[in-house]
């Protein structure tokens, strides 16, 4: 737990992702200077395939972040028509060049390469994968061998309960949503923090049931609103992942206004999405680290 955390659980809280980040990137900026002593800058390549809008913004909110922490950022920008074959020769050069310590595919690919998707994240050398996408990395988070990274929104997730010292063992940790990037890999970090844990889709019969009986609950669902005060146990601790477009503002899946009175919820935006980035750039460093 983060000492500026230490007042946590007395009342009901805000989990600002603000100080976990500010934090992360402190700790992650000394680590990077120090790599850069030895001869070592640590190195993020970021691909994308196509002009969309939405990776270019993507990428844009990750340099800010490797910025501040002292990353460097390669950027890769591919044709939209590129062959496959071209797009695997290019993950496998990246993958070799010893001074690219991570290197990050932006998804969807288009159209056309959707169908090839897990080849072409085959081509991402594993000990690279610092956005936890391919099938070692999953195969990491099950056995908990240390092989692999988490996806960066499950991890980042996770880190926002650390900061703020919700306690894990024992309790009844309710996750909303089964996708491989979120939902999956959360259920299976808490499980490796001795939480008992449900895990809760669309074809969940009575969702309230299970929510309401959670001490903590994560919420990945996409879906605006899904949970109100009446999904929620008093006193509970609810992570939002949720991010989804509402009449132009950004607001998560939980009802906050109806929850905040009895539960402790990250805010969205400026919760678990403020994390999502440094939990990024503390898996290139480390990276870069183990090449030392
Ligand atoms: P996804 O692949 O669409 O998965 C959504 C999951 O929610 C599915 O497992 C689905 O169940 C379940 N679900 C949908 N409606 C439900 C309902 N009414 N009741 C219970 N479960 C329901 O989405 P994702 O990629 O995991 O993303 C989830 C959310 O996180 C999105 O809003 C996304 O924008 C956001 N996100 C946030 C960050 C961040 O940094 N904060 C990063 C990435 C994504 P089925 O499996 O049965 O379909």
């Amino acid at each position: 737990m983060h000492p500026s955390a230490r007042n946590w659980g007395e009342c009901m809280a805000i989990l600002s992702g603000k100080p976990v980040m500010e934090s992360m990137v402190a700790e992650l900026n000394a680590r990077a200077n120090s790599l850069k002593e030895k001869g070592i800058t640590p190195c993020l390549a970021v691909v994308r395939v196509g002009n969309d809008p939405a990776a270019e913004n993507y990428e844009l909110s990750i340099r800010k972040r490797a910025d501040m922490v002292g990353v460097m950022l390669q950027s890769v920008v591919l044709d939209e028509d590129i062959s496959l074959s071209r797009l695997t020769e290019t993950l496998d050069a990246l993958s070799a060049k010893d001074e690219i310590h991570g290197i990050l595919l932006y998804l969807p690919l288009p159209k056309a390469l959707r169908p090839y998707e897990e080849e072409v994240l085959s081509h991402i050398a594993p000990k690279k994968d610092v956005d936890g996408v391919t099938a070692g990395s999953a195969a990491a988070i099950f056995t908990g061998n240390g092989a692999g990274f988490a996806p960066c929104t499950a991890e980042a997730a996770m880190k926002l309960l650390a900061f703020y010292g919700v306690e894990l063992e024992g309790k009844h940790a309710c996750v909303v949503g089964r996708s491989g990037v979120i939902g999956k890999p959360v259920a299976i970090l808490l499980l490796a923090q001795n939480a008992t844990i449900s895990v809760c889709h669309s074809r969940t019969k009575d969702l309230s049931s299970l929510t309401k009986t959670a001490d903590v609950l994560v919420v990945a669902a996409g879906k605006a609103g899904l949970i109100s005060g009446a999904h929620v146990k008093e006193g509970a601790v609810v992570v939002d992942v949720g991010a989804n477009r509402v009449d132009g503002k950004m607001v998560g899946d939980v009802l906050t206004d109806e929850v905040s009175p009895v539960a402790s919820v990250s805010p969205v935006p400026g919760g678990v999405g403020m994390v999502t980035s440094s939990v990024l750039m503390e898996h290139t460093i480390r990276v870069a680290e183990q090449s030392l």
